[in-house]
């Protein structure tokens, strides 16, 4: 099946006891059994549970993996491949990170004796060089947080496995329609189903999508051993929200498109991140690893951070607030916000300076949102 018929039928089939064709909310904690041992494959609910099957089985088709596994949260999905290390590993990861993805690496893995070193995301010597003996994992997101750089997925799978390392790909920023890191070599990829999978800005959740048996076999058992599973509400209104994955996709990226070539030329901005402009310095890797550009633009403004608050509190349409991916327009600025728990010197090291400003470009009529950031410009 081609994307847009899996994301409304893989793993979705009519209930198989009452033929519904929406996937039904499984609100049960646990299953009666027949007999000793005998059941219909589901015993209690923190194991499994139908509705989440169906998620699994979904995420899994559209990432052309094998094996799905779904979690309460990203940060809970990221926490689950984590436990795959022992006390004294170590993981190389790209520096341009998700905030909370830091924070987990260096205020609760670091307590458990596993160490990591940060790397500049686009420079495949230093992933190199970073390699020690107890290394085990490389960690990548791309197009990266906020300053959207790009990690050649390939190249760097390449190098992991000529050092026996896992590669695990964050792909929330691309969306599987986008990019798909397993078929580039991946053993690992995955997605804060909070953004633009669920799309619709009211859940909490988080995927890992795997076609290594023995990987997947030791995710789940700490699925189930640590317990960190999504509720089935939540879990059924991420199975609604991807049914409109791709048509979603479509918009955002021709929405956002539109805003970096109008920012682009904008007399009070500094500089555009997009890697749809032909002038991105990782625009050719982009059109040979995605499928696309996706929908999310950062810039950088011309003035002071009380320029930047103004035109926060002057713009309308898109809306101040965390995260990202969900269908309205949301502006962020990540020094104070997502990137507010990494110190402000590795910050600002890093590009993440008090005037940069991320969009999420949503899918809203594209005058509205060229309009409202012309008046706030202003
Ligand atoms: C939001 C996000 C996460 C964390 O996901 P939660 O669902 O908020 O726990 C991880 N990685 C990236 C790139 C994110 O944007």
């Amino acid at each position: 099946m081609k994307f847009s018929t899996k994301v409304i039928h893989a793993g979705q089939e009519p209930d198989p006891t009452t033929g519904a064709v929406m996937t039904p909310i499984y609100q049960t904690s646990t299953y009666a059994q027949t007999g000793l041992g005998e059941h219909k494959g589901y015993e209690y609910a923190r194991t499994g549970n139908p509705t989440r099957t169906a998620l699994e089985a979904c995420v899994a088709a559209l990432e052309n993996g094998q094996y799905g596994l779904a979690f309460a949260s990203g940060l809970a999905a990221e926490h689950a491949i984590l436990n795959l290390l022992r006390a004294g590993d170590h993981l190389i990861a790209c520096d341009d990170l998700y905030g909370g993805t830091y924070r987990l690496f260096e205020r609760v893995m670091g307590r458990y004796g596993v160490s990591a070193s940060y790397v500049t995301a686009s420079n495949l010597v230093e992933y190199e060089k970073a390699i020690r003996p107890n290394t085990r994992l490389i960690w990548l997101e791309t197009p990266t947080n906020p300053l959207l750089n790009l990690v050649d997925i390939q190249a760097v799978a390449r190098l992991a496995h000529q050092h026996g390392l896992l590669l695990v790909v964050d792909n929330t920023f691309a969306s599987p329609y986008f990019q798909n890191p397993l078929d580039l070599g991946a053993d690992i990829v995955l997605h804060s189903t909070t953004k633009y999978i669920n799309g619709h800005s009211d859940v909490i959740g988080g995927v890992v999508v795997t076609s290594n048996q023995e990987v997947y076999e030791e995710l789940k058992f700490h699925q189930n051993a640590v317990g960190a599973v999504p509720g089935p509400f939540d879990v059924w209104l991420t199975l609604r929200g991807i049914k409109t994955l791709a048509v979603r996709m479509k918009q955002h990226e021709e929405n956002a498109i539109s805003v970096a070539r109008f920012l682009d030329e904008h007399a009070r901005v500094e500089r555009v991140y997009y890697p749809g402009l032909p002038s991105h310095p990782d625009h050719a890797l982009a059109k040979r690893q995605m499928r696309g550009f996706g929908g999310m633009v950062s810039f950088q403004l011309k003035g002071t951070r009380a320029d930047v608050d103004n035109v926060l509190r002057r713009l309308k349409v898109f809306t101040l607030a965390e995260s990202l991916g969900g269908v309205e327009s949301l502006v962020c600025h990540p020094a104070t916000m997502t990137h507010g728990s990494i110190p402000q010197e590795i910050r600002e090291a890093r590009g993440v300076v008090d005037t940069l400003l991320r969009l999420s470009v949503g899918i809203e009529d594209i005058h509205d949102l060229l309009f409202d950031l012309e008046q706030a410009l202003a």
